[in-house]
């Protein structure tokens, strides 16, 4: 994947997460673990930061990590 495509699925995920989270502020007990799981998946995303070449600086592997496969795969294609 290269940068371009990787800062877009970046900013799709971040679009996805921040929509849940405004949903999560409108509801009282399912709004908490709404929040608890946003809260989740931004710490992990935040290990996996964006690096050149469009790869993930906390993997360091080749193309793009297993974390942001499944984030894509989830939250911005499903
Ligand atoms: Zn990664």
């Amino acid at each position: 994947m290269d940068e371009i495509l990787f800062r877009a699925l970046v900013e799709a995920v971040d679009g996805y997460l921040g929509r849940v989270e405004r949903i999560a502020a409108l509801s009282s007990e399912a709004g908490i673990e709404l929040a608890r799981l946003v809260g989740a998946w931004r710490s992990l995303l935040g290990q996996h930061p964006p690096a050149r070449r469009g790869r993930c600086a906390g993997c360091r592997a080749p193309g793009m990590c297993s974390v942001w496969q499944v984030a894509g795969a989830w939250f911005v294609r499903a």
